[in-house]
């Protein structure tokens, strides 16, 4: 990989101003020149390695302890971050290490990152539930990561499977990948659904905070007894049939069963968490992590307190009401857009919510994915950092230039390394393949 690569460089020129100085006192320094000059060729040699036995040098590097080898090894996949709205509404340069927010190129290289799903997402109250204006505004998403290979091309290709995906590692470069949050943009139409798996979009789900007309939410007052209509069922249907990959996060209990009982194919909750830890509705309960982990499906556990930590979602309920007034006017103030008056508001809860609440911390995050693995073993979690989609993040997992602290935080609780290279994205490589087929 090419930051692996990257950093070896970084190492030998280290290493090679060092002994330099000494060498001048000292005859020993001759076995070092040698020493030195073998290391060098080595290196050299590793850098002009072609792309398959990049791969195959993955499989055959020798056994380490180090937790940053180890991470920069496997390919990490991340499920879902919300970066896309960032990169269509303050039409960012993500280039240059950005001073805000989780996600930028350089960031997403040193934390030694292979594969993003952008989220598609379409906020109801903002862009309607259906109709030409979401439609509208998951297109115009679609297309600023569609543009990230022709502005970035030494660092973006897009991907739509799992092939695409270890190609691209291979290479040194980090694969775009999308999926609809929410099914909205479908506007309630069977055909919508192959037009966006068309324009690239691999996994959707059904509803996002708002339930729609054919599948509930597990936010709001409707979704409590509404799972799937026949539509609904209908388009269940039709993802399995192309090999897109139904989404549980954010639905309803009564939904998220009628998906198990109509999809034929593995299903996935991006970014989830357990209700075993945190008893919120937006995670999981046992019996669904055991459903899902039967039909060869994949957890991926997000990275938010709010749903990681007991308690921490009841006191940021607390904090919003303190601090209701303070984000109105934050509102009231911006002049832009609808998009840019939401900035305006989450920046203001980003800030009250670092004050006011406490920091958990990627312990937390690996207690989720050990209670997984307790449940059904190690082949079915996964993770979705939901970066740049939340107000408040772990405070050694922050963005995703700390990535490699979740390797070092699986490592010292005893996984092995193939384990961690599962967990990182085997499993969702592993489920991809199967959703395609
Ligand atoms: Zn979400």
């Amino acid at each position: 990989m090419h930051n692996q690569m990257h950093s070896k460089i970084v190492n030998i020129s280290n290493r090679d101003s060092f002994p330099v100085h000494w060498l001048k006192y000292d005859p020993r320094g001759l076995v070092l020149i040698v020493i030195l000059l073998l290391s060098i060729s080595t290196n050299c040699r590793m850098t002009q390695k072609t792309e398959t036995t990049a791969v195959a040098d993955r499989k055959e590097t020798s056994q380490t302890n180090d937790p940053l080898v180890i991470h920069r090894r496997a390919i990490a996949i991340d499920m879902h971050a919300d970066t896309t709205q960032r990169l269509l509404d303050e039409q960012l340069d993500i280039s240059r290490r950005l001073p805000d927010g989780h996600f930028d190129n350089v960031r997403a290289r040193d934390g030694g990152l292979d594969a993003q799903f952008f989220s598609i997402w379409v906020e109801p109250e903002l862009f309607g539930g259906g109709g030409a204006g979401a439609m509208k505004r998951a297109d115009d998403q679609i297309a600023v990561v569609r543009a990230l290979p022709a502005r970035y091309p030494e660092t973006w290709d897009l991907a739509t499977t799992a092939a695409d995906i270890r190609r691209i590692a291979a290479k040194g470069k980090l694969a775009a990948l999308m999926g609809l949050e929410g099914g909205y943009a479908i506007d309630e139409r069977l055909e919508n659904v192959q037009r966006y798996y068309q324009m690239g979009v691999r996994y959707m789900s059904p509803a996002w905070s708002v339930s729609t007309s054919w599948a509930g939410s597990s936010n709001d007052e409707v979704g409590q007894t509404r799972g799937l209509n026949d539509f609904g069922k209908g388009v269940i249907r039709e993802m399995n049939r192309l090999g897109m990959i139904v989404d549980v996060s954010h639905v309803s209990d009564k939904t998220f069963w009628d998906i198990i009982s109509t999809s034929s194919k593995p299903i996935i909750a991006t970014h989830s968490g357990c209700r075993a830890i945190a008893n919120v509705p937006r995670n999981l309960d046992d019996e669904m992590i055991r459903t899902i982990a039967k039909g060869r499906g994949v957890v991926c556990i997000l990275f938010y307190p709010a749903f990681l930590e007991p308690g921490w979602d009841d006191s940021k309920k607390k904090v919003d009401a303190e601090i209701a007034s303070l984000v109105q006017k934050a509102s009231e103030e911006e002049s832009g857009s609808m998009a840019h008056k939401k900035i305006a508001r989450d920046r203001v809860r980003m800030e009250e919510y670092a004050k006011r609440l406490p920091r958990a911390s990627v312990s937390r995050l690996v207690d989720h994915i050990d209670h997984v693995v307790k449940l059904v073993g190690v082949d079915y979690v996964g993770v979705g950092s939901d970066f740049d989609g939340v107000q408040s993040t772990l405070s050694d997992l922050a963005t995703v230039e700390d990535l490699p602290n979740l390797t070092r935080e699986l490592l010292r609780r005893g996984y092995t390394e193939p384990e961690v290279e599962k967990i990182l994205g085997g499993n969702v490589l592993r489920m991809m393949e199967e959703v395609q087929k």
